[in-house]
């Protein structure tokens, strides 16, 4: 018999029976239990995954990472994302299965943040303000970057008027593609910050 992976060298550990485990995102797992359904998404692009128990399910839903594999359980299946590299630095179990699947949610964050309806329904009664949104264009390239994307969105800046509640859009203020690849990081807004914009009129 093979000796265990020593489970002190692994972020998580699911040492349980007949259970469904999210592992969470980690930078490696080692599953010791038996027939469990475990979840895992890497957080490095060298995911270590012992396999140790035997008649679990174990899925790395991850994109383009290795998983580097120490296998001495039997009879689990391993489901990686479709484009993951599998590297078996031990492969002494028995009757273990490999299958690829494609995990979309992960692949494709949605770009939109920002709808024209939500940006519109923030404005007030009366007043000219500028809205920015974004909204989802049919095209494959990107404008602003020039990648081929599968989504491409573009981002919208309007004049409005408000009287009563009622908007009419003056025009078009600017425009600008957005994709993927330059897509802005989701903790930064559309707009310039208040405190950005008071830097560069000092
Ligand atoms: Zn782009």
């Amino acid at each position: 018999m093979s000796p265990a992976p020593d489970t002190d060298e692994y972020e998580a550990t699911v040492g349980s029976e007949r259970e469904s485990v999210d592992a969470g995102t980690v930078e490696s797992l080692a599953v010791t239990g038996e027939r469990c359904a475990v979840d895992v998404t890497p957080a490095t692009d060298e995911f270590r995954l012992a396999l140790a128990g035997d008649n679990n399910s174990v899925r790395v839903r991850g994109s383009d990472e290795t998983v580097v594999l120490d296998c001495t359980g039997d009879r689990n299946s391993l489901a990686l994302g479709e484009e993951m590299a599998l590297q078996r630095e031990r492969d002494e179990g028995e009757a273990n299965s490999i299958s690829r699947e494609r995990f979309e949610t992960e692949r494709e964050p949605d770009l939109v943040r920002t709808t024209r309806d939500e940006a519109y329904a923030s404005l007030g009664w009366f007043g000219v303000d500028l809205v920015s949104y974004q909204t989802s264009v049919e095209r494959d390239h990107c404008r602003y970057c020039g990648h081929d994307a599968e989504r491409v969105i573009e981002r919208r800046e309007e004049k409005v008027l408000s009287v009563f509640g009622l908007q009419f859009t003056l025009g078009t203020v600017a425009s600008s593609d957005e994709c993927s690849f330059c897509r802005e990081p989701a903790d930064t807004g559309v707009n310039l910050s208040d405190r950005e914009r008071r830097e560069i009129y000092r």
